[in-house]
């Protein structure tokens, strides 16, 4: 019988995300629910809560799903590098067939994703069972569910080859890129990284958002690596994403194509960001970003 698990790795937001895929594929799903809070109120027919302090090295936990996920026609998580890890591990240990970044389905073996660099949507159609899935929620807005699932706890023996010996977080308190509902970013413009520092963290933190970059600004220094967004960086999907002094490539805007709002912050009117821009503000980004912080008081 066909049947969907949806993977989380770290906590009940990533269930609630993929709750609407969940229901747009229409079968009868399970959460498998790795570390963190299990997501009990998204629809699951039940919970697997493996219930692990913190989520294991990919091979070893491609290793130790290979067992939980037996039996389902359908497995997938969110689309982020955790899952495009992990998950490709899974699909060749199982050898599944696999679709990553899905953005819509016409049945339950086809699928909709974006390909070079988002410049063209393909469908899928996958002839292999199981399938494995990475989703994109921006594609899958999710109706309201009322009741809660039952949870079952269930032993993941995790053991490989690798070891994690420290994990450093880096970007301090602010929310994790691609599960952040604000995020602003930032260009070559900006100069330096006390500077990028200064006016895109600064701005970002005062609307409780995260900090992103051009790959442009990463190559020169002015933003860390993991913040890097766009095609070979990470995949947003924010409510409100702002793009401060960044010209708009092929390249930086695949990564950003998902997010609700866009609003364009660029000195030059005819910038190609604005072709995509929801919103629009032609001018100096160090006088227009203080002057929106000091309208909003933040
Ligand atoms: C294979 C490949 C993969 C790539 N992957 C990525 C990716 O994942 N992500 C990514 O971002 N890029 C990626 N790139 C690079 C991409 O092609 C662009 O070079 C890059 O996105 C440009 O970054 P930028 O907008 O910061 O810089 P620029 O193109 O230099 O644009 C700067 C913009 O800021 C404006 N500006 C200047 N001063 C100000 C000011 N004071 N106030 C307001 N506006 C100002 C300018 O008018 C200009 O539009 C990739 C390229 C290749 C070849």
């Amino acid at each position: 019988m066909s049947k969907l698990l949806l993977i989380t790795f770290d906590g009940g937001a990533e269930g609630h995300q993929l709750a609407g895929f969940a229901q747009k594929l229409g079968l009868p799903f399970d959460v498998l629910c790795i570390s963190g809070e299990a997501p009990t109120e998204i629809g699951a027919a039940r919970v697997l809560n493996a219930g692990l302090a913190e989520v294991p090295p990919a091979d070893a936990l491609a290793e130790g799903l290979k067992s939980l996920v037996a039996g389902y026609s359908h497995i997938a998580g969110l689309s982020n590098m955790r899952s495009k890890d992990v998950l490709a591990r899974l699909a060749g240990l199982i050898e599944a067939g696999m679709v990553t970044d899905v953005i819509g389905l016409q049945s339950p073996t086809s699928f909709t994703r974006p390909m070079v660099a988002g410049s063209v949507i393909a469908t899928v159609e996958v002839l292999a069972e199981p399938v494995i899935l990475t989703v994109r929620p921006a594609g899958f807005p999710a109706d309201p569910v009322s009741g809660s699932s039952p949870v079952e706890s269930v032993t993941l023996a995790a053991s490989g080859q690798a070891q994690r010996i420290s994990v450093t977080a880096r970007g301090g308190a602010r929310p994790d890129l691609s599960q952040a509902r604000v995020v602003v970013s930032g260009g070559r413009p900006l100069g330096d990284a006390e500077t990028f520092e200064r006016v895109i963290g600064g701005f970002a933190d005062a609307l409780g958002g995260a900090a992103g970059a051009t790959r442009a600004a990463v190559d020169s220094g002015i933003a860390a690596n993991e913040l890097q967004v766009g095609q070979t960086g990470k995949i947003v999907a924010p409510e409100l994403y702002i793009a401060a002094g960044i010209s708009g490539s092929t390249q930086h805007m695949a990564g950003i194509k998902d997010s609700k709002l866009i609003v364009a912050i660029n000195k030059d009117p005819d910038a190609p960001i604005f072709e995509f821009a929801d919103l629009g503000l032609v001018g100096d980004l160090f006088e227009v970003i203080p002057e929106i912080r000091a309208k909003l008081s933040v």
